[in-house]
């Protein structure tokens, strides 16, 4: 299966974590344990609140740099 990048996006634990765990070809089944990108674990759900919850900022950051995106307005660059 593609991926652009070598991490997915999965909620869990009342946020949006990313991941770099192996996706299974129809995704996490809900109540799978995955790591994250912030050096936790999750239980993964897919409720439509789950999807609405918002972005772990430990992960956006590591997804980030896993995509060789810098943050917006980390204050990398100079102003
Ligand atoms: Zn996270």
């Amino acid at each position: 299966m593609y991926r652009p990048h070598p991490f997915s996006w999965r909620p869990g634990d009342g946020a949006r974590h990313a991941t770099a765990d192996e996706r299974p070809g129809h995704g996490w089944p809900v109540g799978t344990r995955i790591s994250t990108l912030c050096g936790t674990q999750v239980l993964s759900d897919e409720s439509v609140e789950a999807w609405l919850w918002v972005t772990c900022p430990r992960c956006n950051v590591e997804a980030h740099k896993l995509a060789g995106i810098p943050m917006p307005g980390a204050g990398d660059e100079p102003r």
